[in-house]
């Protein structure tokens, strides 16, 4: 006989180690598809400082390996595969990974969202020799260089401030005028002497040999364009939803974000979603941990009929 689950839970950021506490506690017996690394983008952050309950604030990941250890203790069954594709045409349902295939009464999407990038060619030409996502990954490699972020929100506040701690310099290029980051994170850059920012200004390539040496800046008012040296260039420039292994199964939004009416159903009954794979609009470590809370509650309820 088929081995059916009772719920499935796709993703191990906080929102699905949350729905998985709670669900495990319900002795649902959840089996979560972590990912090949688990965590989510918690576990390349260094200090969170606005998750409640932590005084000084918390690492990410740390944040994250507690919250693991907190869902195991449950008795919550963790796989370390990456779902690549699923069925929800019939019940049960299907999530397929690259090695197996599992069967699930209910699922819980939570697979969170990626990094956006800009999209040209030389960025992808210069991944990894020069071009980041990841200032905590890699800002160690810049010491005493000069280094540009890209972007004008929290994350670009947070990123250009972190590198700092080793890079000689370091610009913040935004294609407007103003940035869109909270008041206290843009103070925080603005008021550091090491950082300069380049208003109005994208980047239309990325130039090196073997390793980035520069940028070529357009001015977004009057077209001109420069350039500027610089031996790393890292993006913070917002994220995407990984909705992919969910094309064609569930609605998605023209952004491919999962449609939902109360932030936990998704169009499949049965198949709840939690995190920032369906908000674009918050996307906190703490609204998505309460939302995989209410995940996994609205599952309880669905299947007790
Ligand atoms: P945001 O979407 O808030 O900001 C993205 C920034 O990148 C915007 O300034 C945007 O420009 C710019 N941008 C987007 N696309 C492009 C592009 N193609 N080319 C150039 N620039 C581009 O993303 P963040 O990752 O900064 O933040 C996401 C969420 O995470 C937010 O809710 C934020 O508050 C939160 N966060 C909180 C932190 C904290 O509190 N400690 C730390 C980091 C993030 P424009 O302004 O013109 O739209």
């Amino acid at each position: 006989m088929e081995d059916v689950r009772k719920l499935a839970i796709i993703g191990s950021g906080p929102a699905g180690l949350t729905a998985t506490i709670y669900a495990a506690r319900a002795n649902l017996s959840p089996i979560v598809l972590a990912g090949i690394e688990f965590g989510g983008q918690l576990m390349t952050t260094t200090k969170v400082e606005n998750y409640p309950g932590f005084i000084e604030g918390i690492d990410g990941p740390e944040l994250m390996n507690n919250m693991m250890e907190q869902a195991k203790r449950f008795g919550a069954e963790i796989v370390y595969e990456f779902v690549r594709s699923t069925d929800f045409s019939k019940k049960p349902f299907v999530l397929k990974t690259d090695s197996n295939e599992y069967l699930a009464e209910s699922v819980i999407v939570a697979t969170g969202s990626t990094p956006r990038r800009l999209g040209i060619e030389s960025e992808q030409r210069f991944w990894g020799k020069g071009v980041s996502t990841c200032a905590t990954c890699d800002g160690a490699f810049y010491k005493d260089k000069i280094v540009a972020v890209i972007g004008g929100g929290d994350s670009a506040m947070e990123e250009s401030t972190f590198l700092t701690k080793f890079a000689s310099k370091v610009y913040i290029i935004h294609r407007r005028d103003e940035f869109k980051a909270s008041k206290v994170m843009q103070e925080r850059a603005l008021n550091n002497e090491k950082i300069n920012i380049v208003w109005s200004s994208e980047v239309v390539e990325v130039v090196g040999d073997t390793f980035v040496t520069g940028l070529k800046l357009k001015d977004t008012n009057t077209g001109e364009e420069s350039e500027l040296s610089v031996d790393g260039m890292f993006l913070a420039i917002g994220h995407e939803p990984m909705t992919e292994p969910f094309v064609g199964q569930m609605e998605l939004d023209p952004r491919k974000y999962i449609v939902t009416e109360d932030g936990v159903h998704t169009s499949v009954d049965g198949v709840f979603v939690a995190g920032d794979v369906a908000d674009h609009v918050y996307q906190q470590a703490i609204t998505a941990a309460g939302m995989g809370c209410k995940a996994a509650i609205m599952v309880e309820k669905y299947l007790a009929g």
